[in-house]
């Protein structure tokens, strides 16, 4: 059994993702409830073995925390360019609003080419900075799976307003994204509805103006 399972949590639906093969899974961005994800993990045996983070932002890892306390051996994983940004509330009350714990500690600092396998399934890392410096997107080619933050939204493209955030590096990630992966590739976005490379390709008004 492989696959994956897509969770919107908390307020600003982050989309929280189970990925999982031969009974280990990984979760990336588990900004909150992590009690439905735990669930998930609880009803299906999968042992959990890494927690990945697209970028630093509180309101995609608010809660690995909590799930540390369930699973201590599962490795948090980050690019160390977004560590300045994991005591950061970004707006003040932000974490209490969003359920979220500052601060969590990471165990691996990941890079560009990086590769992890789960099971039948590789993890490619390709660092795409721009809406954070440490921002990555992660690929999973068994799948045509693009884990991709806050990079890219079904209509929209990230914002480069906030600490460290550079418009220039997220046009530059952005056309990376679209020659580096096929069209056909579903794209899990940072928040809200899903999306497809080919989609966004078509349909994005933002893309077409950078
Ligand atoms: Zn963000």
């Amino acid at each position: 059994m492989e696959g994956y399972k897509v969770f919107q949590v908390g307020p600003l639906k982050v989309n929280s993702t189970i990925l999982y093969s031969k009974g280990e899974a990984f979760i990336f961005d588990p900004g909150a409830e992590s009690e439905r994800l735990v669930q998930f993990l609880k009803e299906n045996n999968l042992s959990l073995k890494g927690i990945f983070l697209t970028h630093g932002h509180v309101d995609h890892f608010g809660q690995v925390k909590r799930l540390k306390e369930v699973y201590p051996n599962a490795k948090v994983c980050l690019n160390r360019k977004d560590l300045f940004l994991l005591s950061e509330e970004l707006w003040p009350g932000f974490a209490t609003y969003l359920g979220a714990e500052l601060n969590p500690s990471v165990d691996l600092f990941i890079s560009e080419g990086d590769k992890f396998k789960l099971g039948n399934l590789t993890v490619e890392i390709y660092e795409t900075p721009g809406h954070t410096p440490g921002s990555v997107v992660y690929f999973v080619p068994q799948l045509e799976l693009l884990i991709a933050g806050d990079l890219l939204f079904k209509g929209n493209v990230g914002r480069w307003d906030l600490p460290g955030g550079n418009f220039e590096d997220l046009k530059r990630s952005l056309k990376r994204v679209f020659k580096s992966f096929p069209e056909t590739a579903t794209v899990i976005t940072g928040h809200y509805d899903l999306t497809t490379l080919g989609y966004e390709k078509r349909n994005n008004p933002i893309l077409h103006e950078l």
